[in-house]
């Protein structure tokens, strides 16, 4: 797979054109940043040909790299433009980050597994992604010296909506989250306007728990 780029570059296609548009996200810079990314170099050797399929993969310590479906749809929430900064709680493979780091100016993203952050760190130096800053800690209760941010993604989820991170976001700002009881979430995404905080439900999910001071007390 890794040496043949343009075998990865048609799967991707079909990835975007199957399991994307097919459901219904059509923003461009979306479709563009997913249709770049090459989600195979985000997992292991083993799995680089299943990287592509409309699933999750794991990428070890019992944690995944979200389906690409999902990956889409968060960001197409987040409305983002060049100019945007992003923060992201949950690292992972790093494949979320790069997505984000293809649309807006800068991606904070955060990672409370050691050997998870390093491994994305030295990904977004090989792939060049110098718009990616990531941080080892505990991501429930965001980044307060970077904030505001335009843009607040957690990618694990959460009991309930971390006050700590809607304070963290700038006037107009989008905040999108997956909340809900340890087995199944729902996607909420909430926004910063002058009359205070807008809230939307954009439907179910399943991802791995937020933990954290602001998140899940226990794996
Ligand atoms: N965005 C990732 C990607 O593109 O591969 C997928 C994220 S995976 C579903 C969830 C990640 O959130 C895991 O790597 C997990 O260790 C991390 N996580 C969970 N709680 C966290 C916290 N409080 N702070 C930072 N990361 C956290």
């Amino acid at each position: 797979m890794k040496s043949d780029p343009l075998k990865c570059e048609r799967l991707r296609e079909e990835m975007v054109k199957k399991q994307i548009e097919a459901r219904g996200v059509s923003d461009p810079v979306v479709l563009s940043a997913m249709r770049k990314v090459p989600r195979h170099l985000f997992v292991s050797e083993a799995l680089r040909d299943q990287a592509y399929g409309d699933f999750p993969l794991p990428i070890g310590f019992d944690q995944t790299i979200s389906q690409p479906y999902i990956v889409a749809e968060m960001t197409e929430a987040l409305q983002l433009d060049e100019e945007d900064r992003v923060l992201e709680i949950g690292t992972g493979s790093g494949y979320q980050a790069a997505v984000c780091a293809e649309v807006a100016y800068r991606v904070y993203t955060i990672e409370r597994i050691h050997a998870l952050y390093l491994r994305a760190r030295r990904l977004f130096d090989d792939l060049h992604y110098h718009n990616i800053v990531s941080r080892y800690s505990d991501g429930s209760s965001g980044w307060k010296e970077e904030s505001p941010f335009d843009a607040i993604i957690v990618t694990a989820g959460a009991p309930e909506i971390p006050n700590t991170l809607v304070n963290q976001l700038a006037m107009g700002g989008r905040l999108v989250i997956p909340v809900g009881d340890r087995f199944s979430q729902e996607l909420v995404k909430l926004v910063r306007d002058e009359n205070g905080i807008r809230t939307t439900r954009l439907g179910g999910c399943r991802f791995v728990k937020l933990l954290g001071e602001y998140g899940w007390k226990d794996a």
